[in-house]
């Protein structure tokens, strides 16, 4: 079986998956094999990566779409080193010298490789329990308090320059409930052999959780595995009961740093109730076959990393496989960009970093991203910007929003240098 190298363009995720985030009212607008397609955008068109165009995949239905000609084209550019210009997300991290999606990506099934459709990744509403500093409008409905703040305060434009224009994404997953592709996914439990989700958040739209119970009530959630892309703050005895209804469950938690620097980065968040959280989802599900944690790195929880890494190892050492995913936040250059750190800073926490890596990987035995955080550090010293300004700005713009002050939540060097500013 081919396996996705450097040395090749393979991949494994157009033979198996599809990914139904983008919409447009009820209609979707965007499709792809997997999650980090999305990231980038179609060069000089206004629109986001995707197989197929919004008028394209109307009226089509999930095999429809997995069978058309250009997901055709899409694997046969794959398995034939060419590099599709929809997979741009990938040759940019690999041109960068970082270990890319598609490296990580891996035939899961028991039987032959082959092309058919398995898993499907969805976003069915933007609705979230949390207002994450590095999310959007479109992934949280909780930010539209900063929007309404922001514009009210005239602040709006100085935070969208600060933040690249993060805030108000274009990719607005409203409430699709009745799309039809998710109601065919509702009809067709039986074809589903991985379920992904994200949001928003997952756990607090009611309508995935419905999907979920119909799983079960079909029968086929015993041949179904979970994969959750969650904050992990609401999972709650009801939740664990209906997760262990599946296959097994291997969901990623969403937790960029520790204490404060958490409950800063994940507004509205508690950092105990997510340890208690965690601590009670383990201890009472009987079908965990792997924990994913996923890290967004930027400027305000560089200086936690390795406090983080010691935690998940305090939670999970000697329990369970863990695996630890570093992405960049989103968009490049945006004022949180760790480019837009001082290298003294960016190389001190370096060294750090590989001090970790000396004395303590080898004990832990988990899969930390370690050399992909490295080399994100040390993308950011050869192309290092620093717009302190920047940084600052969107920094305290949205710190006047939610009365709250950098000053009691990040790291003390991190501190020195916004006071600088
Ligand atoms: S090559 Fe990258 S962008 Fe393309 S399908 Fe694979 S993981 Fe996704």
């Amino acid at each position: 079986m081919t396996e996705p190298t450097k040395d090749n363009t393979f991949c494994f995720y157009p033979f198996y998956a599809l990914v139904f985030k983008l919409y447009e009212n009820q209609d979707l607008k965007a499709v792809a094999p997997c999650c980090m397609m999305h990231d980038t955008w179609k060069p000089n068109i206004d629109q986001v990566n995707s197989v197929l165009s919004k008028e394209e995949l109307e009226g089509l239905n999930p095999y429809e779409i997995f069978y058309h000609e250009k997901f055709k084209e899409l694997r046969k550019n794959l398995l034939n080193n060419v590099r599709d210009s929809n997979c741009a997300t990938c040759w940019k991290q690999e041109d960068k010298g970082i270990l890319s999606h598609r490296m990580y990506s891996k035939w899961l099934f028991e039987d032959e490789f082959n092309t058919d459709l398995r898993e499907v990744d969805v976003s069915i509403s933007n609705k979230c329990n949390l207002a994450c500093r590095m999310c959007n409008v479109g992934s949280s409905h909780q930010l539209w308090e900063d929007v309404d703040k922001l514009e009210k305060s005239n602040k709006l434009r100085l935070f969208e320059k600060a933040s690249n224009h993060s805030l108000r994404s274009h990719n607005l997953p409203q409430d699709v409930k009745n799309n039809y592709l998710i109601q065919w996914i509702y009809h067709n439990t039986d074809k589903i052999k991985i379920l992904k989700a994200s949001g928003g958040e997952p756990l607090y739209d009611k309508n995935i959780l419905d999907l979920l119970r119909k799983f079960v009530k079909d029968g086929n959630s015993k041949s179904t595995e979970l994969a959750f892309h969650t904050n992990a703050i609401l999972i709650t005895d009801e939740i664990i009961e209906l997760f262990n209804e599946f296959k097994l469950q291997r969901h990623t938690f969403s937790i960029d740093g520790v204490d404060e620097t958490y409950e800063y980065i994940r507004h509205k968040a508690d950092f105990s109730i997510l340890e208690q959280n965690i601590k009670n989802w383990f201890k009472k599900s009987n079908n965990i076959h792997i924990v994913n944690i996923n890290f967004v790195l930027s400027a305000l929880n560089i200086g936690n990393i390795i406090d983080f890494l010691e935690w998940i190892a305090l939670m999970f050492f000697e329990k369970i496989r863990c695996n630890i995913f570093i992405s960049e936040v989103r968009p490049e250059g945006r004022g949180i960009d760790i480019k837009n750190l001082p290298i003294e800073y960016l190389k001190s926490v370096q060294t750090q970093i590989l001090e970790f890596k000396e004395f303590k990987i080898k004990k832990y035995d988990f899969h930390y991203e370690i050399d992909k955080l490295l080399s994100l550090i040390d993308h950011a010293i050869q192309n290092n910007i620093c717009n302190l300004k920047k940084l600052y700005n969107e920094i305290v713009l949205l710190d006047g929003t939610r009365n709250q002050s950098y000053k009691n939540y990040l790291d003390f060097s991190l501190i020195k240098i916004l006071e600088n500013v």
